[in-house]
């Protein structure tokens, strides 16, 4: 299939590594110009060189908190004067977190919204005008599973994954009139060096391998007995970039394996 995506230009919030990284990976195969965005400078410079020489694209790395607006307003300025603007918007950049409600303070709660909701927010609005000039463009917001089957461990990643989602409908309907498709994306187990890196440490020493504890996990969880990919994850993100996609307005799409007990 023909994607018709080349020469477009895809702005990715994390996209340094993991699932951000495949995406941005998948994009410029098709032959899409990046600005990539991360906290860690050397990293996203480094990915952003790596595949401009690769795949024969331009590509930015920028190091921006997407929880700054300053930092996010001076980043829409860089796509600005580097591009002209985007086409694309994936909105990836987040994390997992760790509390109870009874425990947590409220700038862990506001830190959470301004990274999963906030940013994707302000660089929608930001580089909205130049989309609907450039013909119309592509949203995608990575939110989780979690935001429809929450982890205990994790009310801040769940609440604010789920307001992500609803804000991805809410922009759906608001900009589908200048052209501008909107989904959310929601994965379940994806294996990104993360979750190899907090496995190794939570079973040194133990005897149990890295793998056979991720094996229980995807096992206990999921149907398909398996973690995904990074890449298998990131070939649906570049389809629903494309044209071909064309009737995909204002969905959340699953990519979990099978792991979303409801019908949804
Ligand atoms: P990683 O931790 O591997 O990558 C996260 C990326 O986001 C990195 O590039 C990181 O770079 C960047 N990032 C984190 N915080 C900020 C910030 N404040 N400002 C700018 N960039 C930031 O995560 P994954 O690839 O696993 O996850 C990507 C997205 O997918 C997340 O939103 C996550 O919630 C979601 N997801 C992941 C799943 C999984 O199983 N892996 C499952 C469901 C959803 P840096 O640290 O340099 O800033």
């Amino acid at each position: 299939m023909e994607l018709e995506l080349k020469d477009k230009v895809a702005v990715i919030t994390g996209g340094s590594v993991g699932i951000g990284l495949a995406v941005a990976k998948g994009l410029a195969a098709e032959g899409v110009h990046l600005a990539l965005c991360a906290r860690d400078a050397d990293r996203v410079k480094a990915v952003a060189a790596e595949i401009a020489s690769t795949n024969g694209v331009q590509a930015l790395g920028a190091s921006v908190d997407v929880t700054n607006v300053h930092e996010v307003a001076a980043f829409v300025q860089q796509v600005a004067e580097n591009f002209g603007g985007a086409d694309i918007l994936i909105n990836n950049a987040g994390t997992g977190s760790n509390e109870k409600i009874m425990d947590a303070p409220d700038d862990k709660w506001q830190y959470y919204w301004d990274l999963h909701v906030m940013a994707a927010v302000r660089l929608a609005r930001a580089l909205v005008p130049a989309m609907h000039k450039r013909g119309g463009g592509v949203i995608l917001n990575n939110a989780s599973i979690c935001a429809k089957q929450p982890l205990d461990y994790e009310p801040i990643y769940n609440v604010t994954k789920s307001a992500l989602m609803m804000l991805s409908k809410c922009m759906s309907e608001e900009f589908i009139p200048d052209g501008i498709r909107v989904n959310c994306i929601n994965p379940g187990l994806i294996l990104t060096p993360d979750w190899i890196k907090t496995a190794t440490q939570l079973t040194e020493g133990t005897g149990q391998t890295y793998q056979d504890y991720l094996d229980n996990i995807a096992k206990e969880n999921t149907p398909i007995g398996r973690f995904g990919t990074p890449e298998e994850l990131a070939d649906f993100f570049v389809f629903l970039c494309s044209p071909r996609a064309s009737y995909c307005v204002g969905a959340t799409y699953y990519v979990d394996g099978g792991w979303l007990k409801v019908v949804a």
